[in-house]
């Protein structure tokens, strides 16, 4: 008899159908013999909407009240999976995070885990219950709601996960595990069966969606095998933990990129602004930094807010728009993740000559390569070096 955490994403609880899905998937758990705890997501499209209604109130991410709104969803998915269990006769309730309690620091938005107290969850287990957690939120010393950012509920499995010890968290979503490349731009792309904990950190932090990344460091510090699986059909998933790295592992895009440059009065604002970038998860890649500037890329659609941000923190000086100023393409990144060999450059700089594409930059690094290409092309690019790193093999 194992305990397990099964967490299940927005899409796996969009309605009710998806709900008494979800209640089958824990009772086939707890028919195997095993204890089930679950964490949930808000239902599918409902924070984004929350996020769009504080934000037109002014509360953004750092303030008290965006988390006491954009926490709701969850609440309201745990209520309901714990009733679909109801009505298939087992044992459960919902449990909202300062009920337990799980208590964070006061960072709103983006709110760090300081202990969990698991005594209720073991006693309903124990009982034979099944207990379904509210993920992405925590509380804070004053009993106010923060949340852990974007994705945060894989953060509440793995957390609970490592509290009680679990064998395994199942990250149940609508993709049956981690793809070798995002599938709906690489047909060929294959499941991971097995993935390093850095490797799958790796895959997060250059742009592959499917878990949050501060999610997986904590794993990796607290040593929780996690497992992506589908709730919408049945599949072994991707196992991730520790195993040894023998080839190239996946590939990652990060598209439409422009270039900036922001200007700083002093070394400790250039700190402040990059500290700045890391606590609010924006991905960012410095191209040029000198002592009173420094040339990014940023995703496009989230320009206006990185800058908005910016302006509004009193760190800069000025930024220029140098993508758009000088009608220079918006350009891609493509991380090339795992195991490399030394000829990996040249023959990726061959596969893109033999689809007509020039590469701007190659660099390499210990555990991965990255490949710059004009946005225009980067899916052709994706596919040819997936195809070769992958199908073709590359060990
Ligand atoms: N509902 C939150 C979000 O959409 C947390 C999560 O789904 O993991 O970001
Ligand atoms: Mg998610």
């Amino acid at each position: 008899m194992s305990l397990i955490v099964q967490k299940f994403g927005g899409t796996s609880v969009s309605n009710i159908d998806r709900i008494r899905k979800v209640a089958l998937i824990i009772k086939q758990e707890i028919d195997n013999g095993n204890m089930s705890v679950v964490v949930v997501s808000a239902m599918s499209g409902v924070t984004n909407n929350l996020v769009s209604l504080a934000k037109q109130l002014g509360a953004f991410e750092g303030d008290e009240e965006y988390d006491a709104i954009v926490s709701s969803g969850e609440q309201i998915t745990a209520g309901l999976v714990a009733q679909s269990l109801k009505e298939l006769g087992i044992r459960s309730r919902s449990f909202t995070a300062w009920q337990l309690p799980i208590v964070t620091d006061d960072s709103f938005g983006k709110a760090n885990i300081k202990s969990i107290n698991t005594y209720a969850l073991k006693e309903y287990v124990k009982n034979g219950g099944v207990p379904v957690i509210t993920g992405f939120q925590g509380v804070c010393d004053g009993a106010r709601v923060t949340t852990f950012g974007r994705g945060g509920s894989d953060m509440t499995a793995v957390a609970i996960s490592a509290a009680l010890g679990a064998e395994i968290c199942d990250i149940y979503t609508d993709v049956s595990g981690v793809f070798t490349a995002d599938p709906m731009i690489v047909p060929n792309a294959k499941i991971i069966n097995s993935i390093d904990y850095t490797d799958m950190l790796e895959m997060s932090y250059s742009g592959a969606k499917v878990l949050q990344s501060r999610a997986v460091e904590y794993a990796i510090n607290n040593d929780v095998i996690m497992r992506v699986k589908s709730s919408f059909i049945n599949g072994e998933g991707s196992i991730i933990g520790h195993f040894e790295t023998k080839s190239v592992v996946g590939l990652a895009l990060s598209d439409n990129l422009e270039r900036i440059s922001v200007f700083f009065d002093n070394e400790d604002h250039f700190n402040k602004i990059v500290e700045f970038f890391n606590e609010n998860m924006i991905k960012f890649d410095i191209s040029v930094k000198t002592d009173s500037y420094m040339t990014i890329f940023v995703n496009k659609d989230e320009l206006h807010n990185i800058t908005e941000s910016l302006q509004y923190s009193g760190l800069v000086r000025k930024i220029e728009y140098l993508t758009r100023m000088n009608n220079e393409p918006q350009l891609s990144k493509i991380t090339i993740i795992g195991h490399k060999t030394p000829e990996l450059v040249e023959q990726v700089e061959l596969t893109l000559q033999s689809v007509n594409i020039k590469a701007r930059n190659i660099s390499q690094f210990r555990t991965k390569v990255i490949v710059w290409v004009e946005s225009c092309c980067d899916k052709i690019a994706l596919n040819a070096i997936h195809n070769f790193c992958i199908i073709n093999g590359n060990d």
